[in-house]
């Protein structure tokens, strides 16, 4: 129960920070951004990498301040009902790009899939995080496994009240976490990734997302074998509607 306090005052506070800074921080880096760019033809041959290394830096700056401006708005949720195998088929294309060759997707979607009751941007942008993650997962390769399937809670498990539930699962073959590793991934800032290839807010979003929707999160890992992330979302009343498609508006957020 401390640990939860600390990780909601951490939350708390990223989000005022975010408030008050982020706007204006990513203009000044869209400013740096024009700079660079401008500068970039007229330098000689010989310092053209360090313009590169400079616009690099820029970009994983606005991806930061992205994330974070995703994170304070996460009270704006508009859940709706979202069809799985339109979200996954979403993130599918989404992958494309990010995953590289060695690894394998595979989809393992109920064939009587229900709809879930859930901000559709949201939803999609969680699991592609969860994908990115076993990603990088798996260096040498490996499977990448995007599950739907239906599933009741008799009782309360979590967050997420006794009911129907659309349980949500991205797993991989990759290195797994120690249980060192696996008791902090919520805190919000804690990565094991180089400076630069990780923020440490992936997993604490994902699990601020699934909490706000009324759902709730459940992480197994095991090193050497593998790591299976569940998003347990709420059950939609109705169907989603057939025109409902996330995609675009998440390719936006997700950049
Ligand atoms: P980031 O990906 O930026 O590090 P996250 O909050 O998404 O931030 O993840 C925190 C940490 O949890 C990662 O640095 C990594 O150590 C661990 N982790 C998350 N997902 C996986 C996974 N699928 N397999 C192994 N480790 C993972």
């Amino acid at each position: 129960a401390e640990a939860a306090l600390r990780r909601a005052q951490t939350l708390e506070a990223v989000g005022q920070l975010t408030a008050g800074v982020a706007h204006d921080f990513n203009n000044l880096l869209q400013a740096i951004r024009s700079g660079l760019f401008l500068l970039a033809p007229r330098v000689p041959e010989a310092s053209r990498k360090v313009v590169d290394a400079s616009l690099q830096a820029v970009d994983r700056g606005a991806k930061l301040v992205r994330q974070l401006m995703v994170f304070s708005r996460r009270e704006a949720l508009q859940p709706r009902p979202v069809d799985p195998r339109a979200l996954i088929a979403g993130v599918g294309e989404l992958l494309q790009k990010a995953v590289g060759a060695p690894v394998a997707i595979e989809t393992a979607i109920a064939p009587d899939i229900a709809a879930a009751m859930v901000d559709p941007t949201q939803a999609e942008l969680a699991v592609l995080n969860l994908a990115i993650n076993a990603r990088d997962a798996m260096p040498q390769g490996g499977t990448l496994t995007i599950g739907a399937r239906n599933a009741r809670l008799a009782a309360p498990q979590g967050a997420a009240p006794a009911g129907d539930y659309v349980v949500l699962s991205v797993a991989d073959t990759g290195i797994g976490m120690l249980p060192e590793v696996l008791e902090r991934v919520l805190e919000p800032f804690f990565t094991t990734k180089a400076v630069g290839k990780g923020t440490g807010l992936g997993l604490s979003m994902v699990h601020g997302f699934v909490t706000g929707s009324g759902g709730d999160m459940q992480i197994e890992s095991r090193p050497g074998i593998g790591t299976t992330v569940s998003l347990w979302l709420p059950r939609a009343e109705a169907p989603a509607l057939p025109e409902e498609r996330p995609a675009q508006q998440a390719r936006a957020a997700a950049g």
